[in-house]
């Protein structure tokens, strides 16, 4: 039997931080133990700013996105190119795109990707809303802008075929050499997918 060494309730900090991804046990320990001692700079801030999180952050009815307006600011941001749909996996990557600044267009977060062996499946992500949002006249295109995983590109897959009646252009993320990769660093599946996805110049 393990010896208890500290009481439940850091237990309890311990095991709710070791919930989070790229958290382990070990490192929910360490933490906690930084929240623990420094009260005032860390754990008082972290807890109001919980509170304000659970208080005022919502998801998006329209496309899911996290925010504390509903809709969200981009939904509501008619400078955005409306003709544009980005649909992502998840709200992280959104944030990505928004960070790099390179689209200036509205969002649909599905929530993760299909994966039949986890018991997920088109209902448990964000896919009849988005086939309902393509439907609307100003809806032009809509980028799949998905992981280049394989349950990434089999959903991609997916919502293509569901979409193909709609009428708008379905486009996907291009896949190949990274700008400053250099090819004898790539992984095979990489470089296959550069070469199938080759341009005249
Ligand atoms: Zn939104």
């Amino acid at each position: 039997m393990s010896r208890k060494i500290a009481g439940p309730e850091i237990e309890r900090l311990v095991q709710l931080l070791a919930r989070l991804p790229g958290l382990g046990p070990r490192s929910a320990r360490k933490a906690v133990l930084a929240l623990l001692k420094r009260r005032n700079d860390l754990l008082l801030p972290l807890t109001e700013a919980l509170q304000q999180a659970i208080a005022k952050i919502s998801e998006c009815p329209v496309c899911g996105n996290l925010d504390t307006v509903s809709p969200c600011s981009i939904c509501q941001d008619t400078r955005r190119d409306q003709g544009l749909i980005v649909v992502v996996e998840e709200v992280g990557d959104l944030w990505a795109l928004e960070r790099a600044g390179i689209v200036s267009a509205r969002y649909h977060v599905l929530g993760g990707h299909l994966s039949p062996l986890d018991g997920i499946g088109p209902e448990q992500l964000n896919v009849a809303s988005l086939i309902a949002r393509a439907q609307s006249p100003e809806v032009k295109e809509v980028l799949l802008a998905l992981n280049a995983t394989v349950e990434g590109q089999s959903t991609a897959h997916y919502i293509s075929d569901l979409l193909a009646a709609s009428g708008v252009t379905v486009s996907r993320l291009a896949q190949g050499v990274p700008i400053g990769g250099e090819l004898d660093y790539l992984d095979d599946g990489t470089l296959a997918a550069a070469f199938k996805a080759r341009r005249k110049v």
